[in-house]
């Protein structure tokens, strides 16, 4: 039996570079709850490097990990596009509740949402599947698991 809480699933797997030129990067938080079906996932993106990145989500990893509310944290950064994604149907949302972004209105997350593709969404879906603990954690050397 493998089961992953949200302390031991480690944030950083949802930093990653998006494909093409200039540099940018995506840090994704797929919903946190087990039981949860819904495929909404909050993403953070920022061009450039991807430490930067690192430091400005923190506070968003924090929330998400502390069960806060990550979408209204993310909602109030300041200097990083945001927004949610349906990771099957790729609509775009606010970060907040479930109102559709009108994405011409946000012409920086268009520019991320073009950039996310086929190989980027299905990274994100496996953060959704080790998020939940339905899929293995890339190291699974750990021992040192808790079981529920
Ligand atoms: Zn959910």
């Amino acid at each position: 039996m493998t089961s992953t809480t949200a302390s031991e699933f480690n944030v950083e797997q949802g930093l990653m570079e998006l494909p093409g030129t200039p540099a940018r990067w995506i840090w994704a938080f797929t919903c946190p709850e087990p039981k949860c079906a819904c495929r909404t996932a909050v993403v953070l993106s920022l061009a450039g490097e991807r430490e930067l990145l690192l430091e400005l989500g923190r506070p968003v990893a924090d929330a998400w990990l502390r069960d806060a509310t990550y979408g209204q944290t993310a909602q109030d950064l300041k200097g990083v596009t945001v927004f949610a994604v349906d990771l099957d149907t790729h609509e775009l949302f606010s970060p907040v509740g479930d109102a559709p972004l009108n994405a011409a209105a946000h012409p920086e997350v268009r520019e991320v949402a073009d950039r996310l593709d086929d190989d980027v969404l299905d990274a994100i879906a496996r953060v959704w599947e080790m998020g939940k603990g339905q899929l293995p954690l890339p190291d699974p050397g750990a021992d040192g698991r808790r079981s529920r």
